[in-house]
C-alpha cells in the first residue's frame, strides 16, 4: 500500500460518501489477510473512542477492522485506527529497561534492576525532600485501571497529590466549563444527538481531520437532510470549514465576542425560551445572581458590528448564526482544542453553554453543548478517575473532607492520608521539577507514562533543563523526545497487548481484550505500578500484583467502579463481564447490572440518578417529583445551571509591532499528536511527512515567501524553521503549523505561550505572537523524522 496524503483524503472523502448514502463498504477495505479470531476492543488514537475488532494471526495482530455494532462509529474506521496494528509490529519498539550509566548511555538491565533502582531512587528523595518531592505524570491514552492505579500509589500511598496528566493540556477548560456551569464534569447528551440535530455548530474544531469518524457522522447528517445547517467558527477555512452553510472566522481568541454578540442578537429577537430560563437557570458572575435583564443588558455591548471590527467576523455572518442556532428546534454544539487551550478556556466553554441555556438547546433530544476529547481515554481513565493534581475517583475534590474520608475508607487506609491540599497542576509541575542542586526546584523525580513532554509542551525551552536535571522515569513503547532527558526508560506493552478499559467523549466505556503477548520484554503499566508498590511496602494498597493483566485490569476496576457507586458518575452495574459481552461498551450513569447507560442527563426517565437513593443520601440531594429536568449536581441545590457574566478579555499574547503574526497550531487527520507512533506507519509517513507554516498569500508576498521556502517562525520565547505552505486556509495575519514534527528544529512547541487559564490552569497553545523572516529558498529536509536511537541527544 503506497498512497500520498491527497489519495487518502480522497478515500476518506469516498467512504464518508458511500456511508451517507448507504453503500456498504466490504470489509477487505479496513482488513487485510485472513486472521485466527477477531478480538472486540477500541481504537487507540483519538477521543472519538471507535469500535474494533483487531485481527491476531499466529499470535500478532495483523489487522483492524471497525465494530459494525459500535454506537461511536458503526463500523467506519480512519487511516489512524485501521492501521495502527503497524505500529505494535514495529522494529523501533523499546525491548528492555534500560538504564542511564555515568557516561550518559543507557545500559540494558532486568526488570528487578531497574524497579529496584525506580524504587531506591523515589524512597531517597521522599525521605529527603518529603512525599512530595515525586510526581507522575500520566496521560489521556493510559488504561482507566492504569490511572486509576497510579492515582491511588500517589494519593494513598505516598499521600502526595502530585499527579498530573496531559489531558490538562487540551481538556481542563472543557472540565473548568461544564463544572461552572451544570455542577459536573462532561456532556449532558451523546453523539446520538448528531443524528437529530437541525443545526450543528462547530467551533475551535477542525472536526473533519481531528475526529474524522464524527465528522462522517455529521455529513451524513446533513446529506440525508439537506435543511440542517452546519456553522463553523474557526481563524481557518479548515476543510471543516469549508463544507458550512456559515462560516465565522474569527481572530485567535476573539470568538468571546462572538457568542455574546449571538447572545445578545437571540434575545433582541425574542428567540429566548423563557420557560426553561425561568425554571433551569440562574444569571451569575460567582459573586452574584442576577435577574435576566441584567444579562440582556449585558450583552447589549456586543452589538454585531462593533463585534465585527473587534473579531474580523462579518456581523451579517453572527446575525444569521444567532438566528439558526436559536430557531432551529434542536441545536448541538461541539467543540475542542480551538475553544480550551486558551487563557480564557473556561469562559469560553461558558459562554456555548449560555448560548443553549438561553434557548433552551440542552436537555432534549438533537440538542446538546459537547465537548470532543481528544484522547482516547482522557474522559474514562484521567477525568473520571481524578488523576489530576485536585481530584479524587469520581471527579470529587480532594479538599472535599467528606469524599477525601469516603476514599481513604475505600482504598482501607489512615483518615488523615490523602492530603486536603491539591498538588502542582501540569506547568507548574514540570517548572517546579529539577535537580538535587536546585532549591528553587522541590520536585526531584519523575515518573511519566504514554505522553512526551519533552516535545508537547508549550515553551519548551523553560521545562527541558529541569526534565534533564530531574530522576526522570519514562515509560512508552518507542524512544521519543522525553526518553532522550531520561534517566530510566522501561519498555511498555500496547494496548492490545494487555487489555482494559477507555472512556471517550460520550460517557461510553469500552472494554478491549487482550489479543497478544507483549514483545520482548515489554510489561502493561499497571504491572509496573504494582512493582513499583511493593518495593516501596505497599503491596496491600496495589493488591493487583500478577503477570496476568487482564486479571490485575479487572481487580483495579471492580475497585474503582465500587469507590465511585454512589457518584453520579457512577460504572457500578458496568462489570468486566458485562463489558466483555456489550458490543458497544455502556455510558454512564451506570448504577446497576440491569442498567443500559445513559443517553442523557438530568432529564427524569433518561437518568437514573433521580432515584438514586445512594447518591441523593450521599450527597444530600432532594430533587422535587415534578421536575422534569434537574441539574442536580448544582452547588446551591437548586437543580439549575449558570447562566455566566463573563466579560470580553482578550489572549494572553497578541500581534503587535515586533511580532505582528498570530500563530495557532493544531492536527492534521494522518498524525497523532507527536508522531511517536503515527509516524512509523509508513503510509501515514508518506502522507504527511513534516511539519510546515501556512501563510496567507497577501502575507507571503509581503515577505517574498513562495511555496516550499524556508521559514523562520520566532516568539519571545522560541523558533522553528519551517518549510512554507502559501494557501488561504488561514486568514491573513494568522499563520498555521501542525505539532507533531519531531524534528528539532521543526518542533514548534519551543515557540508556544505557556501562559494558563486562572480556572482551569490550561495553557494557551492556541495563540502566539510571532514574526516570521524567509530564510531561504527550498532545501531539502529530513522527513518522517522519529528518535530511533536511545543515545540520541536532545537536539
Ligand atoms: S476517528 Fe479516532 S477513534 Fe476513530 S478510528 Fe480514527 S483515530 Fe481511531
Amino acid at each position: 500500500m503506497n498512497i500520498s496524503r491527497r489519495q487518502f483524503i480522497k478515500a476518506s472523502a469516498a467512504a464518508a460518501t458511500a456511508a451517507a448514502i448507504g453503500v456498504s463498504v466490504p470489509k477487505r477495505s479496513y482488513a487485510e489477510g485472513d486472521v485466527d479470531k477477531w478480538v472486540k476492543g477500541a481504537c487507540r488514537f483519538c477521543g472519538t473512542g471507535c469500535g474494533v475488532y483487531v485481527g491476531v494471526k499466529d499470535g500478532k495482530v495483523v489487522s483492524i477492522k471497525g465494530n459494525p455494532k459500535a454506537k461511536t462509529n458503526f463500523g467506519f474506521l480512519c487511516v489512524k485506527g485501521f492501521l495502527a496494528y503497524k505500529v505494535m509490529n514495529h522494529p523501533d519498539r523499546l525491548k528492555y529497561p534500560m538504564i542511564r550509566q555515568a557516561d550518559g548511555k543507557f545500559k540494558r538491565a532486568s526488570w528487578d534492576e531497574a524497579l529496584d533502582y525506580v524504587a531506591s531512587k523515589f524512597k531517597y528523595f521522599h525521605e529527603k525532600y518529603g512525599k512530595d518531592a515525586v510526581a507522575y505524570y500520566g496521560s489521556g491514552q493510559c488504561l482507566t485501571e492504569e490511572s486509576y492505579t497510579f492515582n491511588k500509589l500517589w494519593k494513598g500511598g505516598f499521600g502526595s497529590n502530585m499527579v498530573e496528566g496531559n489531558p490538562r493540556l487540551c481538556m481542563a477548560s472543557a472540565v473548568g466549563g461544564y463544572i461552572t456551569t451544570f455542577g459536573s464534569d462532561e456532556p449532558v447528551g451523546s453523539y446520538a444527538d448528531i443524528e437529530q440535530a437541525n443545526c450543528i455548530f462547530l467551533v475551535g474544531s477542525n472536526t473533519s481531520e481531528c475526529h474524522p469518524i464524527i465528522f462522517r457522522r455529521i455529513m451524513r447528517r446533513k446529506l440525508d437532510n439537506p435543511g440542517v445547517k452546519i456553522i463553523v467558527c474557526e481563524p481557518r477555512k479548515t476543510n471543516t470549514a469549508k463544507i458550512a452553510d456559515l462560516w465565522l472566522p474569527v481572530d485567535p481568541g476573539t470568538d468571546l465576542a462572538v457568542f455574546h454578540s449571538m447572545a445578545r442578537e437571540i434575545i433582541k429577537n425574542n428567540w429566548v425560551d423563557k420557560a426553561f430560563i425561568d425554571k433551569n437557570t440562574r444569571v451569575t458572575d460567582g459573586k452574584n445572581t442576577y435577574s435576566f435583564e441584567k444579562y440582556a443588558e449585558f450583552v447589549e455591548q456586543f452589538d454585531p458590528e462593533s463585534v465585527e471590527k473587534l473579531t474580523r467576523c462579518p456581523a451579517e455572518n453572527i446575525r444569521k448564526a444567532a438566528e439558526w442556532f436559536a430557531t432551529s428546534g434542536a441545536s448541538m454544539t461541539l467543540w475542542t482544542m480551538g475553544l480550551n487551550q486558551r487563557t480564557r478556556g473556561v469562559w469560553a466553554n461558558n459562554l456555548i453553554h449560555n448560548l443553549h441555556l438561553i434557548t433552551g438547546n440542552i436537555c432534549k433530544p438533537g440538542a446538546d453543548s459537547f465537548s470532543l476529547t481528544g484522547q482516547p481515554n482522557a474522559c474514562g481513565g484521567v477525568r473520571e478517575t481524578g488523576t489530576l493534581c485536585h481530584l479524587l475517583p469520581g471527579t470529587k475534590p480532594v479538599t472535599n473532607d467528606k469524599w477525601r474520608a469516603h476514599v481513604e475508607k475505600e482504598w482501607g487506609i489512615a483518615p488523615g492520608t490523602i492530603d486536603p491540599k491539591p498538588g502542582f497542576h501540569t506547568m507548574k509541575m514540570f517548572d517546579s521539577l529539577g535537580g538535587e542542586d536546585d532549591p528553587n526546584k522541590p520536585i526531584k523525580a519523575m515518573l511519566t507514562s504514554t505522553t512526551n513532554p519533552a516535545q508537547s509542551l508549550p515553551n519548551l525551552n523553560k521545562y527541558v533543563k529541569g526534565m534533564k536535571d530531574a530522576f526522570l522515569v519514562v515509560i512508552d513503547i518507542f524512544p521519543t523526545r522525553t526518553t532522550q532527558l531520561a534517566d530510566v526508560v522501561l519498555p511498555a506493552a500496547f494496548i492490545y497487548e494487555k487489555g482494559g478499559v477507555f472512556g471517550c467523549s460520550e460517557r461510553r466505556s469500552q472494554l478491549t481484550e487482550k489479543c497478544v503477548e507483549p514483545p520482548f520484554e515489554a510489561k502493561p503499566d499497571i504491572w509496573i505500578a504494582a512493582q513499583i508498590a511493593k518495593r516501596m511496602g505497599l503491596e496491600k494498597l496495589i493488591p493487583w500484583n500478577m503477570d496476568d493483566s487482564m486479571k490485575a485490569n479487572e481487580m483495579a476496576w471492580t475497585e474503582y467502579t465500587r469507590v465511585t457507586k454512589d457518584t453520579d458518575h457512577t460504572l457500578y452495574g458496568a462489570t468486566y463481564d458485562r463489558l466483555k459481552r456489550e458490543p458497544a461498551g455502556i455510558q454512564w450513569p451506570c448504577p446497576s447490572v440491569d442498567h443500559p447507560g445513559t443517553y442523557k442527563r438530568y432529564v427524569r426517565g433518561m437518568d437514573p440518578m433521580f432515584d438514586h437513593k445512594g447518591f441523593l443520601a450521599k450527597f444530600g440531594k432532594q430533587i422535587p417529583s415534578d421536575a422534569k429536568v434537574y441539574f442536580y449536581m448544582d452547588s446551591k441545590n437548586e437543580g439549575k445551571a449558570n447562566i455566566w457574566l463573563r466579560p470580553y478579555k482578550e489572549a494572553a499574547e497578541v500581534p503587535d509591532a515586533q511580532y505582528p503574526f498570530y500563530l495557532t497550531t493544531g492536527r492534521v487527520i494522518e498524525q497523532w499528536h507527536t508522531g511517536t507512533m503515527t509516524m512509523r506507519i509508513p503510509e501515514i509517513a508518506r502522507a504527511h511527512p513534516n511539519g510546515y507554516v501556512e501563510i496567507h498569500p497577501a502575507d507571503a508576498s509581503k515577505y517574498n515567501i513562495v511555496t516550499g521556502d524556508m521559514v523562520l517562525v520566532e516568539s519571545k520565547r522560541g523558533k522553528s524553521v519551517l518549510p512554507a505552505v502559501v494557501t488561504k486556509t488561514s486568514m491573513p495575519g494568522i499563520l498555521f503549523v501542525p505539532w507533531h514534527d519531531q524534528a528539532f528544529d521543526r518542533m514548534i512547541n519551543f515557540v508556544c505561550n505557556d501562559a494558563v487559564d486562572p480556572g482551569s490552569k490550561e495553557p494557551e497553545f492556541k495563540i502566539a505572537a510571532v514574526r516570521i523572516q524567509r530564510v531561504s529558498g527550498p532545501v531539502k529536509i529530513e522527513d518522517k523524522v522519529v528518535i530511533t536511537d536511545i543515545n540520541s541527544a536532545y537536539s
